[in-house]
């Protein structure tokens, strides 16, 4: 059985021939190594072996691994799942990064109560692309006012998109979305200063992500092994 950091460095080696592929610089695309449901134990081989970005879905066990593993230096949490107004305090107080925001009161929230000796928490827009009822996420067409909403709230730093495009979609249909998300990607880039970050591809669509401008993919079983 291959070990995490075996894992790790064929995700990395898959998107840096990903990235070469589509004539891209190099280390131009950052993995995420989504981290839900595995052990601390597993999250500390990943550490050790050079890994800095994990990715949490739930927010009570991103906060109990973001405690328990207060001891390593320089890595960065990011919630990448759902997030209820209750538990935004929670959030705002732990992580790095909230790539799920889709809601203004959300955003909102995370700004009051991000503390102040903090440096501002980086967020990501989620957008619902496929226009799929069972995800979370705004439509293109709500994006503009939030965007406006988040460039006005002094302790987020808005800093890209995120967005979970649909995994049985023919080609076509995936280079569409993936076209799309890069459009306006590229559209407020040039307009927002720390703007940043594309948040697409999954084990999946890494190679069509990354040709299509990804800047960050969020990898987990391919990694950790299978979640039960
Ligand atoms: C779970 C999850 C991933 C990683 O999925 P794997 O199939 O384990 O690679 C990526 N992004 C989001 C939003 C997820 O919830």
């Amino acid at each position: 059985m291959q070990t995490i950091a075996e894992r790790l460095r064929s995700a990395l080696s898959r998107i840096d021939s990903a990235t070469a592929n589509a004539n891209r610089p190099p280390k131009s695309v950052k993995l995420l190594a989504v981290s839900k449901t595995k052990p601390v134990s597993d999250i500390r081989q990943a550490y050790a072996a050079g890994q800095r970005l994990f990715g949490e879905n739930y927010v009570q066990e991103g906060v109990e691994k973001i405690i328990d593993l207060q001891d390593l230096p320089d890595i960065e949490w990011h919630l990448i799942g759902p997030l209820q107004s209750n538990k935004t305090r929670v959030v705002a107080e732990h992580f790095q990064w909230v790539q799920s925001v889709d809601r203004e009161k959300i955003a909102r929230r995370l700004n009051n109560q991000r503390p102040p000796s903090l440096p501002p928490l980086n967020v990501c827009v989620q957008l619902n692309i496929d226009d799929e009822a069972s995800k979370s996420g705004l439509s293109p067409e709500e994006l503009p006012a939030m965007i406006d909403a988040i460039s006005n709230m002094d302790n987020l730093v808005l800093r890209g998109l995120m967005a979970i495009p649909k995994a049985d979609v023919s080609a076509q249909h995936q280079q569409q979305t993936l076209t799309q998300l890069h459009d306006l990607f590229e559209h407020y880039r040039t307009k927002l200063s720390n703007f940043d970050t594309l948040s697409v591809g999954m084990s999946g669509d890494t190679e069509a992500a990354i040709a299509n401008g990804s800047t960050m993919v969020r990898i987990g079983s391919a990694i950790f092994g299978a979640r039960q």
